[in-house]
């Protein structure tokens, strides 16, 4: 039976979290030569949502937490996920039901195929707010145009992945981490398969303007240096432009004498290029916070809690491979020959 490993990054997700097991489970049970395992990620919740995974892990064996010591942000806790997948195939989907498990099946038919991916993108946005589309769809422009790593429009996390792709993406050991960049980032073969938007039905989104917009640079500044190029070029026209006019203004004074008149122009260039440093002062500076992030070379999560480390754990899934193979022979319809 080959593996595949379903990392759900969960941070107060009390409402939806046993929903999700069940409905998740009651597709992917069904699918032949595959045993699913899940590691949930508790990105420090305040609400019920550890006290919930803990009764999962116990009821179930192929349940398996990690719970971070605070909440440090749902790329923290994809990449926890992803690095203890031991699986053949590694799923990413959220907690809250908008990535579909009934997807799931097809994504398993693409790498049976041969693709080393297979990622999901909403077809449309129905039921978000529109300035966060607005906002979307704005950066997803950006993006494309600034850096190398492209990706649809809509793309979200829900996807599957061999381990190897996985490795991949881990042995990236940036803090900072952009997954949607670091995902094109790696290549591998990618099937895409668009969905109609689900809106979410229990819980709250965890986002706020604020934080999306630093996720957008956070993207930007993660993949493109191009921000920069354009600071010295505008820095080297800038510069051009005012040597002639520095030029324009002594021949007219060496040749008509002083001309007092002037402080129009005088404040419109004053405020121009202190506005042009102050820009361009801010596009380094956000360079080099994540260079100050990054120097500090902290980890990237620290968990409190790891079901997969446990003995307890170890001890219980080896009790439970029994009853998994009995499940497997009831499947196919394995009949053992007696003796
Ligand atoms: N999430 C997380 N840590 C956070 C914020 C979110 O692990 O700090 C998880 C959350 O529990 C969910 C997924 O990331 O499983 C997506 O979050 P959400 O639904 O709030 O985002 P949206 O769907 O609105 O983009
Ligand atoms: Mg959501």
């Amino acid at each position: 039976m080959k593996q595949i490993d379903i990392v759900v990054p969960c941070y107060n997700e009390e409402e939806v979290l046993v929903a999700f097991y069940e409905t998740t489970n009651g597709i992917v049970s069904k699918i032949p030569d595959y045993d699913f395992h899940y590691i949930f990620v508790d990105d420090g919740s305040q609400d019920l949502t550890l006290h919930l995974l803990k009764g999962l892990s116990n009821q179930y064996a192929n349940v398996d937490y990690i719970s971070f010591a605070k909440n440090f942000g749902k790329e923290p806790a994809m990449y926890a996920g992803l690095s203890h997948s031991t699986g053949d195939y590694c799923i990413i989907m959220d907690a809250d039901l908008q990535h579909p498990p009934a997807l799931i099946p097809e994504m398993v038919l693409a790498v049976e195929e041969g693709y080393d991916c297979c990622a999901a993108y909403r077809l449309n946005r129905k039921g978000e707010a529109p300035i966060r589309s607005f906002f979307s769809r704005q950066f997803y422009k950006v993006n494309n145009a600034l850096t190398s790593t492209k990706m649809p429009y809509g793309a979200v996390d829900f996807r599957i992945m061999s381990h190897a792709m996985v490795e991949a993406i881990i042995s990236l050991q940036e803090v900072e981490r952009f997954s949607k960049g670091i995902f094109s980032y790696v290549g591998f073969s990618v099937k895409w398969i668009g969905y109609e938007n689900v809106e979410r039905t229990m819980g709250q989104t965890k986002w706020k303007l604020r934080s999306l917009l630093a996720y957008a640079m956070d993207g930007i500044t993660a993949f493109s240096v191009k921000p920069l190029h354009f600071v010295s070029i505008m820095g080297c026209l800038i510069s051009f432009f005012a040597i002639i006019y520095a030029l324009y203004i002594f021949v007219k004074a060496v040749i008509l004498g002083v001309d007092l008149p002037g402080y129009t122009s005088t404040i419109c260039l004053v405020l121009f290029l202190g506005g042009v440093i102050e820009f361009s002062l801010g596009i380094i500076s956000e360079y080099l916070c994540r260079i100050f992030v990054e120097i500090k070379n902290r980890p990237i999560y620290i968990a409190k809690e790891n079901t997969l480390t446990s003995k307890d754990k170890k001890k219980k899934k080896h009790g439970n491979d029994k009853k998994k193979k009995k499940k497997n022979e009831e499947f196919y319809q394995i009949n053992e020959p007696e003796n």
